[in-house]
């Protein structure tokens, strides 16, 4: 019989004793930070917050955020916690939304953070039998060295792909016959594209599971991707600065991913006031590494925006479950004083039959905001008559409208006109240079 679990006492550990364990760390945790980060003690100080003030995760909302300004401010070595001697590794954030920041490493934190992958993989049905493929890139980022430690620790024989040399990587996938495909979900969306024009079909794909994070990536784009590789696509999320991919991954159930709450204590906030808001509510998602050694961030505002639940889930785990994050607070573009979030985009074109190749461009001309959509049309869409180009950019532009409440400019290109990504998938360019 498959195995379910990878720790199952923690996986399946009543709240209870769950919350007695998250407190007995914290109170640790806080101790350490403050004798050995004096950035994190100082904004403790400011505050009038002692480590004796925490004696609980009850007591946490006491203590002051750590956001990525604040990252930035003390790099590179300003939190660190450990010496560098007892350090054995360093990571880099994809520099998505700025100056890359770095995340150090004891073998304990590696040890930490590849069981949290390894749990993740063990959720999809990974096991000694399978070839997990990581298609993830290698090197500073986290994507690639976290699922291979995980696919590892599970006992998978690992190909160590990294991202990108398509045709390689359906070569290995076919010829050693992979089972588990671990990449950003574009890049899953790529090679299904290439598999198909080199005339696979699913049930030709040794693929059973896909384990996609990294990137937003909405539900219309997983049921493509599933279909187009036969298999069942999984999410998975983290961050570097709390360690890497794991710090959430989805179950069999496929309704949101359990957080590693034994590791990562998550608080929803409102993002205006700081405010703590009650489970369910939809706010940005905060942090706490509550054993970490080397580079223990403690309130970290990821920024990204999401719902906690703690509804029962039928994989038996208790682990807290967060829903796909819907972007960040600064992925949400403020269009003519309307919120959009990519993703809005992304379901509208996958729900009009549409590939979730897209770029959204914004400008500001003459103090109005520009918006316009380039799109691609599919092979099966293809033409090159105006008049339907026409009528097939205002069903969409409609479609857009109805979903946002303003109005795009939608340009369908060629297919394949747009860049395909092989790691996080480049869907806004604002030219408004608002910051
Ligand atoms: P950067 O902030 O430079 O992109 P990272 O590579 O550490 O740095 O990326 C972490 C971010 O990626 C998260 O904060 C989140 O916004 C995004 N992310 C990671 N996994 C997912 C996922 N499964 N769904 C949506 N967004 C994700
Ligand atoms: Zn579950």
């Amino acid at each position: 019989m498959e195995q379910k679990y990878y720790q199952k006492e923690i996986e399946t550990m009543p709240l209870e004793e769950m919350r007695k364990l998250q407190s007995e760390k914290l109170v640790k945790q806080v101790k350490h930070v403050y004798e050995n980060v004096p950035y994190y003690k100082n904004l403790m100080d400011e505050k009038g917050v002692k480590p004796e003030d925490i004696q609980s995760i009850d007591d946490l909302h006491k203590l002051p955020f750590l956001t990525k300004a604040d990252l930035r401010d003390a790099y590179p070595y300003g939190l660190l916690a450990k010496p560098l001697e007892d350090c054995v590794r360093i990571q880099s954030t994809s520099g998505t939304t700025g100056r890359r920041v770095v995340a150090f490493y004891t073998q304990h934190d590696i040890d930490l953070w590849e069981d949290c992958c390894a749990r993740a993989i063990t959720a999809v049905g990974g096991t000694n039998k399978d070839v997990c493929q990581v298609a993830y890139g290698y090197g500073l980022f986290t994507g690639g060295p976290g699922l291979n430690g995980g696919s590892h620790k599970v006992g998978c024989l690992t190909l160590p792909m990294s991202s990108g040399n398509t045709e390689r990587q359906i070569q290995f996938m076919m010829d050693l016959q992979a089972s588990i495909i671990c990449c950003t979900p574009s890049y899953a969306a790529y090679i299904g594209e290439t598999l198909k024009e080199m005339g696979y079909k699913p049930e030709d794909i040794p693929l059973k599971a896909g384990i996609f994070g990294a990137e937003p990536w909405t539900e219309e784009m997983r049921q493509g991707i599933e279909k187009t590789l036969g298999i069942k696509a999984y999410d998975i999320y983290g961050l570097t600065e709390t360690t890497g991919p794991g710090v959430a991954f989805e179950c069999s159930e496929q309704t949101g991913m359990h957080i590693n709450e034994d590791h990562f204590f998550a608080e929803i906030i409102d993002p205006a006031t700081g405010e703590v808001l009650p489970e369910g509510s939809k706010g940005e998602l905060v942090f706490t590494s509550l054993d970490k050694e080397a580079f223990p961030l403690l309130r970290y505002r990821t920024r990204d925006i999401c719902v906690l639940s703690r509804k029962k889930c039928s994989c038996g785990r208790t682990l807290i479950k967060m829903a796909k994050p819907m972007g960040r607070t600064d992925d949400m573009l403020i269009i003519r004083g309307v919120n959009v979030f990519p993703s809005q985009i992304e379901t509208v074109l996958l729900n009009q039959g549409y590939e979730p190749n897209y770029q959204i461009v914004v400008d500001r001309v003459s103090n109005n905001d520009t918006f316009e959509v380039n799109v691609e049309m599919t092979a099966e869409k293809f033409t090159d008559k105006v008049s339907e180009i026409l009528a097939m950019e205002k069903v969409l532009a409609d479609a857009m409208k109805t979903m946002l409440g303003i109005n795009p400019k939608v340009h369908l290109m060629a297919p394949k006109s747009i860049t395909r990504s092989e790691g996080k998938a480049v869907r806004v360019i604002d030219k408004r240079k608002l910051i």
